[in-house]
């Protein structure tokens, strides 16, 4: 079967599984305990990964902090900040098209007496910096948390100048990349009003259950702290206590260090999968398909495509023997999408849509499927 929902999640690669499987057998020592081989091999294979993923980041190691993936990642920074400095200031702006990790953790807060504005997007689902500037300055915010790249259209947004304008105002910055490791260049080190970030190891080939919250250091007059999720034996500088899952950690350093090594070429990659897939369905179905997403300022492999009359439920479950793919997000797939409710698609188009999301391990000649349907 062709797998073409990698925005769902990305099959694990063989030296990813490889580089695990010690760690679940003979290394199975915890990594806090000490003086023993069995416990400092496990520190020193965590440190290692911890090493892999801050170079991917562009952080230093001593900003991650493991957790269960981006879902706990993103509820911890977000209501982390809202606990610490929430006597201070109860404003927080996010966007329509975030990941329900996101949303569902601001509506949580918003029953808890925060003020959240949802900023609207343009017809690709790029946010108006113009808007976020006016907000930012009538009510000055504690947190802007803005998506990296949207996992269902693709489009990317103007981290850069959301973070430049939150160092100038001095507000905190968290961004969800979850989507845009190993295939938008991600290093953070240049981005000064960047604070927080989060992802997950499975949508870049690693594992399930792993990911991660960057806390950069305090920064101009910003103290990051945020008030864990979890408390208990203090592990992960305090912020996320619990007995590290070795593992998965190994397994997500391994993933990060295949996707830093071999960036250019994987993008390039995807760019060309992309390009021929568009030109298959443009072939193929004509006037009869619209691109949600534009060709540039998105993920590479990432397209979001209506199929004009088409039923996307019933073209996915006929072809479901064949192809895998989805109408959008597997999280929330039972609902209407938002992301695409917030582009401006209607009945029609939200019925319509398609997500199509490419990986390196997909063959270009598989993709020759589309021409026989
Ligand atoms: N954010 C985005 C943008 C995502 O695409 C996802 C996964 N669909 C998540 C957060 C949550 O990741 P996880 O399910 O691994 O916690």
């Amino acid at each position: 079967m062709l797998y073409l929902d990698n925005s769902a999640t990305t099959q694990m690669l063989p030296e990813v599984k490889d580089s695990m499987l010690p760690y679940l057998l003979e290394e199975f020592g915890n990594p806090s305990s000490k003086y023993y081989s069995l416990a400092t091999n496990a520190k020193n294979a965590v440190n290692e990964a911890r090493e892999h993923i801050a170079k991917l980041i562009g952080c230093d190691s001593d900003e991650i902090i493991f957790t269960s993936g981006a879902t706990e990642s993103n509820n911890m920074i977000i209501k982390g900040i809202a606990d610490y400095y929430g006597e201070h200031n109860q404003h927080i702006i996010t966007s329509k098209v975030e990941h329900p990790s996101v949303l569902e953790t601001c509506h949580y807060l918003e029953k808890k007496g925060f003020t959240v504005t949802y900023l609207d997007v343009d017809s690709y689902g790029r946010i108006y910096l113009d808007k976020l500037k006016e907000i930012m300055l009538q009510s000055p915010p504690l947190l802007v948390s803005i998506m990296w790249g949207n996992n269902e259209i693709g489009s990317l947004q103007p981290i850069e100048e959301i973070a430049k304008l939150c160092a100038e105002q001095n507000v905190f910055f968290h961004t969800d990349a979850t989507q845009v490791m190993g295939k938008v260049f991600t290093d953070i080190s240049t981005i000064e009003g960047l604070h927080f970030l989060s992802c997950s190891a499975h949508k870049f080939h690693g594992p399930k259950g792993i990911g991660v919250a960057v806390i950069k250091k305090d920064r101009n007059n910003l103290k990051t702290k945020i008030t864990p999720l979890l408390h208990g034996g203090g592990q992960e500088n305090d912020y996320r206590s619990g007995t590290l899952p070795v593992h998965n950690i190994v397994g997500m350093g391994k993933a990060a260090q295949l996707a830093f090594a071999n960036f250019d070429q994987n993008v390039e990659y995807l760019l060309d999968l992309e390009n021929h897939l568009r030109m298959i369905l443009k072939a193929k179905f004509g006037d009869v398909i619209v691109f949600n997403s534009d060709e540039t300022k998105k993920i590479p492999g990432i397209i979001s495509v209506q199929f004009k009359g088409i039923n996307n439920e019933m073209l996915i479950k006929n072809l479901a023997g064949v192809v895998a793919l989805s109408t959008g997000s597997a999280c929330s797939s039972s609902k209407p999408s938002h992301v695409l409710q917030a582009i401006g698609l209607h009945a029609d188009g939200l019925r319509s849509t398609i997500r199509f999301s490419l990986s390196s391990l997909v063959k270009k000649e598989e993709l020759d499927i589309f021409k026989q349907l």
